[in-house]
C-alpha cells in the first residue's frame, strides 16, 4: 500500500515554456523546476517574509500557496502567497494542535542555480535583480 498522496490528473497537462516541463497532475507539478523557481523568485520578491504574519522565514521553512489556479504553469505574483507553515496551515483550516513531530528524514533538495545566483549577488545587484524579477513576474 502506498501512502503517497494521489492527485487527479489535470484535464489539460500543465506546460511551462521556460523550463519546458509538462506536468500531468498537481503532485508532478510541485516537483518541477518551474515550481521550484517560482518559489525562489517569490521568496526573493517577498524578501523572505511571510506575506501573512510578516515573519522572516527561510525558503526551506516556507510554503507557496496558490490563491488561484488559473495561471498554473505561468503564475504571476498575484496568484501565489509566500507563507510560513503556520499561516499556510491556517489558510487551509488545518488544526493547529501541535503533535510532537516525529523526526522525518528530510529529503534535501539542492538549491537551484537561481538560488545560488541570488545568494552570490551584492546588495546592489540584488536590487537590480529584484526590479527585473518584479517586472517579469508582476
Ligand atoms: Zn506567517
Ligand atoms: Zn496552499
Amino acid at each position: 500500500m502506498s501512502f503517497t498522496k494521489q492527485y487527479k490528473p489535470f484535464k489539460t497537462p500543465v506546460y511551462c515554456p521556460i523550463t519546458e516541463e509538462t506536468a500531468f497532475d498537481y503532485g508532478e507539478y510541485l516537483r518541477t523546476d518551474h515550481w521550484q523557481e517560482l518559489r525562489e523568485v517569490t521568496a526573493f520578491l517577498s524578501k523572505y517574509t511571510c506575506q501573512k504574519c510578516g515573519k522572516k522565514i527561510k525558503l526551506s521553512e516556507s510554503n507557496l500557496h496558490h490563491l488561484n489556479y488559473k495561471n498554473l504553469g505561468n503564475e504571476c505574483q498575484d496568484d501565489v502567497l509566500f507563507l510560513c507553515r503556520e499561516c499556510h496551515k491556517k489558510i487551509h483550516g488545518i488544526g493547529v494542535e501541535e503533535k510532537p513531530k516525529k523526526k522525518k528524514k528530510k529529503k534535501h533538495r539542492k538549491p537551484s542555480k537561481l538560488t545560488r545566483l541570488i545568494h552570490s549577488l551584492t546588495p546592489k545587484q540584488k536590487q537590480e535583480a529584484y526590479k527585473m524579477l518584479k517586472e517579469r513576474f508582476g
